[in-house]
């Protein structure tokens, strides 16, 4: 897993961050501190969080879920690109990542805007459908225990509406990891997941290489 755009040089990595990225203070203090933690290579680089804030204006997104919080970059970046109105589920089982989230969502002003729960994501998405219905939501970010991918996939299928996004995470790790992780557990569970999702007729789809790889699937 990484925490920048894989296959660009350093050199022109650089660049981009330099002439493209606007990270938001609190966002940059978030990342720095995260980089000293265990798993930091989980959490999502500054130009995959900004073009993510991005995918929330341009479908006018008010209700995005995220399954996977980690220390809330994402979460913080969606949350932030969000009307005062919007308001971000976000999933994860760890209360230690999601402490230094909390402090974070707390500091940049938008935890009115978040609402964390701290449970397996599969139940989450099933009280999700009973408590909001189907077609709820506007937008999704898929980034939780590759093995799962499949089964939230489909449950997001139901819970995001016609015409809104689900971004799915680290596709592109199956092709660009070393031959030991090509054989791991996530690797094998995301080449299922992406050959699932090829041919699928219930959505669009785009994978673009920001970060370890982002398949945008547009629900018809
Ligand atoms: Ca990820």
């Amino acid at each position: 897993m990484s925490t920048r755009s894989m296959s660009l040089s350093p050199d022109i990595y650089r660049y981009l961050l330099e002439h493209a990225v606007r990270e938001p203070a609190v966002l940059e203090r978030l990342r720095t501190i995260t980089a000293g933690m265990r798993g930091a290579e989980m959490q999502v680089s500054p130009e995959q969080g900004q073009f993510m804030g991005l995918l929330v204006r341009l479908i006018g997104a008010r209700r995005c879920i995220e399954l996977g919080t980690y220390t809330g970059y994402s979460s913080l970046a969606m949350a932030l690109a969000l009307p005062a109105d919007g308001r971000i589920v976000t999933c994860d089982v760890s209360e230690e990542w999601t402490a230094v989230a909390r402090q974070f969502w707390r500091e940049a002003g938008v935890e009115a805007r978040v609402d964390l729960r701290l449970k397996p994501a599969l139940g989450t998405l099933d009280e999700l459908e009973r408590t909001d219905g189907r077609g709820a939501f506007d937008f999704a970010f898929l980034d939780a225990d590759k093995p799962n991918y499949i089964a939230y996939y489909e449950k997001l299928l139901t819970l995001v509406r016609p015409g809104g996004l689900i971004a799915a995470d680290n596709t592109l790790f199956v092709a660009g990891a070393s031959i030991v992780e090509r054989d791991s557990i996530p690797a094998r569970a995301l080449r299922e997941f992406n050959d699932h999702v090829h041919h699928d007729e219930r959505v669009d789809l785009a994978m673009v290489p920001i970060g370890e790889g982002l398949t945008l699937l547009r629900i018809r």
